[in-house]
């Protein structure tokens, strides 16, 4: 039975041999042999991220992560970076974990301007700031470099950075920007099944959980860092999905992560020129995602419609995201996706609008 080819922002298509990496037989988390995976994926995942911080591997999605961020890292109040579903969700959860968290808005389509950020720190009401690098659901990607420029001057600011759609599609240098949590889901840019969750934690935000009462267990980061220094974490987690990522890693070191960011680039700029030639993109120029394209419906098609016939072929896409529904849609271009496998998702849109 043919399955639809996922080109919606996550879950991504997940290639069969990964699906396979995690069908071994279960190991047991506190011996030997669960060490050596966890180490290994441990080095790799800080490889990406160029980082020498701890990386924790979270039994959870990415809201599990969310909700650790906050537990653990917000002491007074944080500000919320807030330009779409995602990162508006973010400062609700953060609420909903007890936190004092004001919203920082930006209209749905535009970058966060580091200077907004700047203005709104400088007021020194703050010790945490979210920012959600890629927002999913309006394709925008955030000038991270800008806004760890800024943050640089708050050293007492901890700097909270959700790359849930991001990560492992752009390059995103953990320790030069200074972030002090960098968190994503491996449904998205890993091209990997869900259920598995990781985020690089900085010694900086360490010292500080220990200081913040009410971190909860599960997502206690005191707790996960003393079993992270056996190699293991604190409760049992998803064994096949870790094999998975294992696998994963090691066709990502393969392909080279540099190609890999370049492949995201070249794919994103593909989709981008289609769409501008027949209908817009949403995003602010420059600010365009480099992992998914929300395309404006400038045409008044039926996306709905489009997405049934894409179906009939196997082929699936997103249409907008709540509020955005009908008026954009969406086009994953990241994980393992492939220029030919973009060119034939667009050349069928085209047979089909008729183009
Ligand atoms: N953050 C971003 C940017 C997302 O795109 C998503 C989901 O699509 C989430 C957070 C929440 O992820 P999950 O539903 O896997 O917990």
């Amino acid at each position: 039975m043919p399955h639809k080819r996922l080109f919606i922002p996550g879950p991504t298509e997940v290639r069969p041999e990964n699906l396979l990496a995690g069908a071994r037989p279960q190991i047991g988390h506190r011996g030997a042999e669960f060490h050596e995976l966890y180490g290994r994926i441990v080095t790799k995942l800080q490889g990406l991220l160029e980082t020498e911080q701890p990386v924790f591997l979270f039994t959870c999605s990415s809201t599990g992560i969310w909700e650790a961020a906050v537990r653990n890292c917000v002491r007074e109040r944080v500000l919320c970076c807030m330009q779409g579903a995602f990162s508006d969700r973010w400062l609700t959860v953060a609420r909903a974990n007890g936190k004092e968290a004001d919203p920082l808005k930006v209209e749905w389509g535009r970058g966060v301007p580091a200077a907004d950020i700047d203005r709104a720190l400088s007021s020194g009401k703050y010790d945490a700031v979210t920012v959600v690098h890629n927002e999913t659901s309006t394709g925008v990607m955030n000038r991270l470099d800008e806004i760890a420029e800024v943050l640089r001057r708050y050293p007492g600011v901890t700097f909270l950075v959700d790359a849930v759609s991001s990560m492992a599609g752009v390059r995103i240098p953990v320790d030069a920007w200074g972030i002090d949590v960098c968190l994503a889901g491996l449904q998205k840019a890993f091209a990997l099944p869900a259920g598995l969750a990781v985020a690089s934690v900085s010694r900086r935000a360490l010292e500080k959980a220990r200081t913040v009462p009410g971190r909860g267990y599960y997502f206690d980061f005191v707790e996960m860092a003393k079993y992270h220094e056996r190699g293991e974490t604190p409760a049992t987690p998803a064994i096949p999905q870790l094999h998975a990522l294992d696998a994963q890693l090691d066709d990502m070191l393969a392909e080279g992560f540099a190609a890999r960011f370049e492949r995201h680039a070249l794919l994103a700029g593909i989709v981008r020129e289609w769409a501008r030639s027949r209908f817009a993109i949403f995003a602010e120029e420059g600010y365009e995602s480099a992992t998914l394209t929300c395309v404006r419906n400038t045409r008044g098609i039926s996306v709905a419609d489009l997405n049934r016939e894409l179906g009939r072929q196997w082929l699936q896409l997103s249409n907008g995201y709540g509020e955005l529904k009908e008026k954009t849609f969406r086009i994953a271009h990241m994980g393992d996706t492939q220029e030919w496998e973009v060119r034939g998702l667009l050349a069928t849109i085209d047979r089909i609008l008729g183009a």
